[in-house]
């Protein structure tokens, strides 16, 4: 009598797509049964401020797509809502696994977490193998002559462009070894109302969802990847891809993209190439400095006294500072889970060094609302706009918000699609309706004060009060 073939579990977390997939290619190929799954982790979900979450449908949506790939090829995809550290662990014991297999994700609770399981896996004789697949270099691949990991950006890029070769883009094909998957027993997905939450207004929003919704707007972006060095600053335009939710949900491969980017060449796809090194660079930050969780990367800026003024801080959620771009961009955010980079750096400047608000709350908020929320890239850049990360802007460069809305968006495009009440202001006047006079005012059909808020503060006194608060820290022993 023959050894029944030996079963593998594939646990799908932030990788939800059914090609270039580097743990269920190792799976596969291993051969043997494998089953694949998904877990709705409660010890996640249960933090999750609001019941409507675009994040959570989006995941939702995605693992229908992903199911229907696995049952087209003779496989299908088991969902389990509960603890993750408990759920997986149970579940590869029933399905008499030899071994999970998972991709690496570099956040401190996923770490602790994924240690957790590999413990409780091994009591049970069960392997835990771990892959690369949410950067192209992982922590210990791109380090300093001395071995140390980097924190400055232009050299870390430097090492990593110098690195980059066929090797780390190539596709693990999985289509070619689809016959080892196993079916599980047909059990439905449960609904959204199952574990917990309400639909949002993603439809609405025509957000394109799982592996093909990413294949759709990749195609459309390398149709303008061309000027995106040009466009990319630029909010009323679409020069962006708008794939950063893709990526981080994994419907889109990151290797995928940057072998998309080097075959193109040329200067947007070089500009495009460098954001997603920044992706890769604040993932190993995150992972080698684990206190940027809850502190600033370096310390004196711990010292900065923040008055953390809790209406200045509603105001700047619900887009009423009386500064329209910093206004329209929250509404943006609020509105559709997406921001436009220019306008994270704008709006989250705004609230730190024009509002003194600590960087934290606005990280948390940020956290709570963007569809691509990363703790990795959310906290980097928040750290770089506030001046207290590695390699960030230093404490004295402070965005203007009125000049930024001249620059970026200098019709007023942006501003007028989330600020409908300034419709009919004069171009000249969109960035700063306080200068218009009453008469002016009236003919625009915006009265200062009574339509719309008048500034929140005087950016000329916030930034002084900014320097201070900086420079204090900075002498303070
Ligand atoms: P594109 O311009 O098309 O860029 C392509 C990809 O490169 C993005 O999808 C993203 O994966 C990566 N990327 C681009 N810029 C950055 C950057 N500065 N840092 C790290 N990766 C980058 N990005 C997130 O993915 N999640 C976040 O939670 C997040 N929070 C941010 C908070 C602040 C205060 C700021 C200033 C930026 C933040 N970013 C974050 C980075 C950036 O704004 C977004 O990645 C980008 O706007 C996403 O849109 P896109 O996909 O159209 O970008």
């Amino acid at each position: 009598m023959s050894a029944p073939d030996p079963v593998s579990l594939v646990w799908f977390r932030r990788d939800l797509r059914f090609y270039d997939h580097a743990a269920l290619y190792h799976a596969l190929k291993a051969g043997g049964r494998v089953y694949c799954a998904f877990v709705f982790d409660t010890e996640i979900l249960d933090k999750l401020p609001d019941r409507a979450d675009r994040r959570v449908e989006f995941i939702w949506r995605s693992l229908q797509a992903l199911e229907r790939a696995l049952r087209a090829r003779g496989g299908g995809l088991l969902v389990v809502h509960g603890r993750a550290r408990e759920a997986i662990p149970r579940l590869a014991s029933a399905l008499g696994a030899r071994a999970v297999f998972a991709h690496r994700d570099y956040e401190p609770e996923a770490i602790d977490r994924d240690a957790h399981v590999a413990r409780t896996l091994a009591d049970l004789g069960i392997a835990f193998h771990a892959f690369k697949d949410h950067v192209i270099f992982d922590t210990d691949e791109i380090l300093t002559r001395e071995g140390r990991p980097y924190t400055v950006f232009t050299p870390y890029k430097k090492a990593w462009l110098a690195k980059l070769n066929p090797f780390y883009l190539r596709e693990y094909p999985v289509e070619r070894y689809a016959k080892a998957l196993a079916r599980p027993p047909r059990t439905p997905l449960p609904a959204l109302e199952d574990i917990g939450f309400r639909p949002t207004n993603l439809s609405a929003l025509k957000l394109p969802i799982g592996m093909a919704g990413a294949a759709a707007l990749l195609e459309d972006f390398e149709r303008r990847i061309d000027t995106y060095h040009e466009q990319r600053d630029y909010p009323a335009l679409g020069g962006p891809s708008f794939l950063s939710v893709h990526l981080r949900f994994g419907t889109l491969s990151v290797r995928h993209a940057v072998r998309v980017a080097v075959q193109r060449g040329g200067r947007g796809a070089e500009a495009w190439l460098a954001e997603l090194v920044w992706r890769d660079f604040f993932s190993q930050i995150l992972f080698h400095f684990p206190h940027v969780v809850a502190r600033a990367f370096r310390p004196e800026y711990d010292r900065v006294r923040y008055p953390n003024d809790e209406g200045r801080f509603r105001a700047w959620c619900e887009g009423r500072t009386g500064y329209p771009l910093v206004d329209a961009a929250m509404r943006c955010l609020n509105a559709t889970g997406y921001l436009h980079n220019r306008l994270r750096m704008v709006a989250a400047s705004f609230l730190v060094k024009d509002l003194h608000v600590d960087w934290r709350w606005g990280e948390r908020y940020f956290a709570e609302r963007l569809n691509d929320f990363d703790l990795a890239s959310n906290n980097g850049n928040w750290q770089w706009v506030a001046s207290t990360g590695c390699d960030a802007q230093p404490y004295f460069r402070i965005f203007n918000p009125v000049t930024q809305s001249q620059k970026f968006d200098p019709d007023g495009r942006f501003i007028r699609r989330y600020l409908p009440e300034l419709e009919n202001v004069p171009d000249r006047h969109i960035h700063a309706p306080w200068r218009m006079s009453l008469a002016e005012q009236q003919r625009a059909g915006v009265v200062v004060g009574r339509d719309y808020p008048p500034p929140i503060v005087d950016h000329e006194a916030a930034r002084k009060v900014t320097l201070g608060l900086y420079q204090a820290a900075r002498r303070a022993r």
